[in-house]
This record gives C-alpha cells, structure tokens and sequence, in this order.
C-alpha cells in the first residue's frame, strides 16, 4: 500500500464523529449501530457498571486477527483509529488490495473494553482495577469477556491497542516517543521464542513504515516480563501479540496526529501478517535496533528560575488530565523543582535567572497547581495552558 497516500485519506475522511481524548460508550455507540453490512456487531457482555461490550467483526478469511482498545479507560487514540480503520474498509471494500485483505483475515475488533473507565476517564474500571494486571486472576467482568473473545475465536495473531503519557521519549537527543511498540515477553529470561520473533517482524515493518512521517520518534517499550499482563499471557499461549502504544506529537494533545499514525500502523500490520512466512521470520534485530522508550520528558520545564526560599534551578511541569463535568481540563502541576538538564520539555521557557513572581501566600512545591498563577505572575503568556482540551 501507499501510506502517503493512506495518510491523505485521513487526513479529510477520518471519523469525524470522534475528536480528542475523552471518548466513551456514548460516542462510539451510534458509530457501531450505523456500521455498514460489511461488519458483524456482538455483544460480549457487560462491565461492572452494566455497560455493553461489543466487537466489530469484518472480512472472512483463515487468519484470525483480534484486537482491543481503551482496556485503559483514558487510552482513547487507538479507540478513534479503529472507527477511522472501520470508515477506511468500508469505503475501500472493492479495490483488489482490500479485497484481498478481507478474504485472507477475519478482524475481529472490541473498540472500547473497559467503557468505565472510559467514562471517569481513568486507567482503570469501576472497581479500580488495572485489567491488564488482571490477566491471571480474572477478578473483573471485562477480563473474562476478553479471555472469552480471545478463547472462542483463537487468534493467529493479536493486538493490545493502548496509550502513552507525554513523559516518554527516544534516542539521544531525545525526541517524542510519539509510537511505542511492543513484543512482549512469554518467560522471565525475555526469551526471544518464535511466537515473540513474529511480533517482533511485525513491529520492525511498522517501524520502517512509521520513520517515513515520524523519523526517530519510534520507541520499543520496556519487555519486562509479567503474565498478569495480557500481552504477555497471550505470548505465552504462543499467540503473537503486539502491543501499541499512542503517544504524544508535540502540540498535539488531543493525539489527533497520532490517531493517524495508528491508523497507518493497523493496516500495516494487516499487510505484514499477509507476507508472513515462519520459516524467513528470523531477524528480531532491526526490531532490537528500534530506540527503547525511557522517561526523560515533561510537558513544560521552566529552567533557570529563581524561585524564592530556594534559589535558581529549573521547574518541570505536568499536565494532569481531569474530568469535570463532562470536559476534560489540562490542570499544570509542578512536576519536579531541580536541575533538570537531562530532561526535556514539549515546551520550554528560559527565566534566565529572573525570580518568578507568585502572589503572596503560595508555595512553589511538587503538586502546586498552577491553573491560575499566569494571571498573577510574570510567566509569558506561551505557558498559557487554556483548559478545555486546547492548548
Ligand atoms: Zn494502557
């Protein structure tokens, strides 16, 4: 496929129905009633709090491929790439490449696992449990319904649709770890079996895909091994599964450019299981030569400030993302007050050692919320951190 040309197409026809981070039950659900004859919807069961699960299945071929998004509740990037990706086969269905990709796969697709935590938008579910530590035990409604779905349609092949904070970075200087992949491991040695080396092929195509629009902004997450996590469980019932990981494209917040380049990568790694072949998957090491993800960025480092009661040093400063009223906010925190030269911002400021101005009364420390301290402050107005989903 031409991805210049797949990018073009989203960039005018993605689902527009879908914008930003907070996406729930309540915006996908018209989406799945409206969906085309080329998709067959299920129900899988309910969460906690009684919300429908369901899957999208489409094409009708032997290899099974199944995914999942926003078993994250606030992991909402690769949730708007599958309705782009829906949008995409449904408008595409007759052209030969397509029609070939249907024929050769099943995609089986749960847009919105933990819809819960969707809407609190929090990590976890009703019960505040992490469901991707949940994989063993299975404490949780949505677990069992994903061990049903990936029990019942044995998958050839698996995808663990995830999101990633802003913190994350690659390569040196470091940029934005703006895609993260992963081959998770299936033993505590981090054993390179043949089912990971699949994953691993896979990520090196989607890799050399992605470097074309995001050059050095691709990282390999951290293959520590624990099989209360589902990719790791999968991987050892020898299922190749390849987690992604959204992240941030500076400015971005609202990870619409990313969303694209989850889109891009779904049909990439569609193409790449086509041309799997076992016996010439054999080199996980351009998949070793990828950048790992390492924690080495904030959304905004002030450097060289002085601050009073403790002097000149430099202030990182973190979104944090809160839900109120059904809007999300991008509240800034102090992060960390110190030399901060191994790190970087998404945004920087240089105060060149001027003191910054704070009204009377407030304390510069870890957690200070600085929402309303530009007002009454000499920070410039490029910190301005405008709540309300834009920055
Ligand atoms: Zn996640």
């Amino acid at each position: 496929m031409n991805y210049t040309t797949l990018c073009d197409w989203h960039k005018l026809h993605h689902e527009k129905a879908l914008f930003g981070r907070y996406i729930t039950t309540s915006h996908i659900q018209p989406l799945i009633d409206q969906l085309p004859e080329l998709f067959q919807v299920k129900s899988l069961g309910y969460s906690v709090e009684k919300r429908l699960i369901q899957s999208v299945t489409f094409g009708t071929g032997p290899i099974q491929i199944l995914g999942w998004s926003q078993m994250h509740g606030n992991e909402s990037t690769t949730t708007k790439a599958l309705f782009d990706l829906f949008r995409w086969f449904a408008t595409h269905q007759d052209q030969t490449e397509v029609k070939h990709l249907l024929n050769a796969c099943t995609f089986t697709m749960i847009p919105l696992l933990n819809p819960d935590g969707a809407e609190a938008y929090t990590r976890v579910n009703a019960n505040q449990v992490d469901l991707n530590r949940d994989a063993q035990n299975l404490t949780q409604p949505e677990s069992s319904i994903l061990k049903e779905a990936y029990t019942s349609i044995k998958p050839d092949y698996c995808l663990n649709l995830h999101g990633q904070r802003t913190i994350f970075g690659v390569g040196s200087p470091a940029k934005s770890a703006i895609v993260s992949f992963l081959s998770p491991s299936q033993d505590e040695l981090r054993t390179v079996t043949a089912s990971r080396k699949i994953g691993m092929s896979v990520i090196s195509d989607l890799n050399e895909m992605l470097q074309q629009f995001i050059p050095g902004s691709v990282g390999r997450y951290d293959d520590g091994f624990n099989l209360n996590c589902v990719g790791d469980t999968l991987q050892q019932l020898n299922i190749p599964t390849i987690l992604f990981e959204a992240g941030h494209f500076p400015g971005d917040y609202e990870r619409e450019q990313t969303r694209c380049f989850m889109f891009l990568s779904l049909i990439r790694v569609f193409e790449s299981v086509l041309l799997l072949k076992s016996e010439e998957i054999g080199d996980s090491n351009s998949y070793f030569a990828i950048p790992e993800n390492k924690k080495c960025y904030f959304d905004c480092i002030i450097r060289n400030v002085n601050i009073p009661q403790i002097g000149v040093t430099d202030m990182a400063i973190q979104y944090e993302e809160t839900l109120k009223n059904g809007t999300l906010y991008f509240v800034p925190k102090i992060a960390q007050i110190a030399d901060l030269d191994d790190f970087v911002g998404h945004k920087e400021l240089n105060f060149h050692q001027k003191e910054i101005q704070i009204p009377e009364g407030m304390q510069l420390e870890v957690g200070t919320n600085l929402e309303n301290l530009q007002a009454n402050s000499n920070l410039p107005t490029t910190f301005s951190v405008k709540s309300n989903n834009l920055l």
